[in-house]
């Protein structure tokens, strides 16, 4: 029996490569193209007022020419097409930065008049500032996942999990979190997962969110955000982003479509290598607790028993700098860094931890991380024979 092409569908690493440029060879070209344009000619004004009423009306994607670049562009749309295409997704819309894709989100569900949110702890640190200080005129219960249910109230719009989660790397069960959704949607920041390891549109959610300053772009050298959902809400997103402006720029739009293509290589490699650092760190004396999600991943924590600033400034290999998800290593103090903004108290109600620390882990070569790793990891006091924990002495510098 013949297999029909166009409905057979094709393995994520087959997509990576080729979603989102299904015209390239119509229009002669191999590499996608970059349009930079702000805006496009169009001698047919009718025509216009048209195709403005209909994005509207639906805020679909303009058929032929954007109009004005805040409300499309050809280059973003070939990476929204590949991202929605890997989550599985009806719709993808790109924003200027993770962070401008969550208020989207918010906005868009505040403006129909459903300002509650109910989360989970731990998120990334401005995520959760976002929510906490109400910036956006919304309210947030923060729960455990078997509190939502309860957590939920008419004006409930949103229930937010981040899994795995930044910087604990806490992992929720998706599929049962969205049956206690009932009808509020679920919105997954999948940023540390990705869509390699993880598709949460099939266990439930209804919006999955990435920072694609991450993994996504994979090379620490872009920053954007993205939202894969049904094209109901996509539409919505997108009248938002119009009238909000927080468009991703068309090279940003570039690199990461570049970046999808290699996702699943980087993912599967990076995922390796810290699967196994994250079995050196757990039988390290120096080590108190490793954080290493069931799910897998490229990013590893861990709890030291002395002062974590000594290891961070113990690398040499490993950059220590916030962010995450590039071909390079780095490592960061959430406490300090990532989530600083979130109160103390907050922080630790979340499992952030004073002696966490947050490692990306890159595509170098396992020993040579490891080796690094244990230079760092001099700087610490070890467990006694015993088991018995040291005394964290304060450090004088
Ligand atoms: C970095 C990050 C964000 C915010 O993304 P930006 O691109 O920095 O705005 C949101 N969620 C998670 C899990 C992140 O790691």
């Amino acid at each position: 029996m013949e297999t029909d092409a166009s409905t057979t569908p094709r393995a994520l690493a087959t997509e990576a490569v080729h979603a989102g440029r299904e015209d390239l060879a119509g229009l002669g070209l191999h590499a996608p193209p970059l349009d930079l344009s702000t805006t496009y000619p169009s001698y047919d004004s009718r025509g216009e007022a048209a195709r403005i009423d209909a994005f509207a009306a639906t805020g679909a994607r303009p058929e032929g020419p954007p109009v004005y670049a805040r409300l499309d562009n050809p280059t973003t749309g070939r990476f929204e097409t590949a991202l929605a295409r890997l989550e599985g997704a009806q719709s993808a819309v790109a924003f200027a930065s993770g962070m401008a894709a969550l208020t989207a989100v918010l906005l868009v569900r505040a403006a129909a008049g459903l300002r509650h949110v109910v989360a989970v702890r731990p998120l990334y640190g401005c995520s959760d500032h976002l929510l906490t200080a109400g910036l956006l005129g919304t309210e947030v219960t923060w729960v455990d996942p078997a509190g939502v249910a309860d957590a939920i109230r008419p004006d409930t719009g949103l229930v937010m999990v981040e899994t795995p989660a930044n910087p604990t790397l806490a992992e929720t069960d998706i599929r049962a979190l969205a049956h206690s959704c009932g009808s509020v949607p679920l919105l997954v920041d999948s940023t540390f997962a990705t869509p390699v390891l993880q598709r949460p549109l099939g266990l439930g959610a209804r919006i999955v969110l990435h920072s694609a300053t991450k993994y996504l772009g994979g090379h620490g050298d872009v920053m954007g955000g993205v939202v894969a959902c049904d094209e109901e809400f996509a539409g919505k997103l997108r009248q938002m982003r119009f009238a909000t402006g927080g468009i991703l720029h068309p090279m940003a739009g570039y690199l990461l479509l570049r970046g999808l293509s290699t996702l699943p290589v980087r993912m599967r490699a990076a995922s390796a290598t810290a699967a196994e650092l994250a079995r050196r760190l757990t039988v390290d004396p120096r080590v108190a607790r490793v954080h290493y999600p069931k799910l897998g991943g490229a990013m590893v924590a861990f709890e030291v028993y002395g002062d974590p600033h000594r290891l961070i400034a113990g690398v040499t290999l490993i950059t220590p700098a916030v962010s995450l998800g590039s071909v390079d290593s780095l490592i960061q103090h959430p406490a300090s860094i990532s989530h600083r903004i979130v109160a103390e108290g907050d922080r630790r109600a979340g499992g952030v931890s004073d002696r966490l620390l947050r490692m990306s882990v890159g595509l170098e070569d396992v020993e040579d991380l490891w080796r690094d790793l244990c230079e760092a990891l001099s700087t610490q006091p070890a467990r006694t024979e015993g088991g018995s924990v040291p005394v964290l002495r304060p450090v004088v510098r």
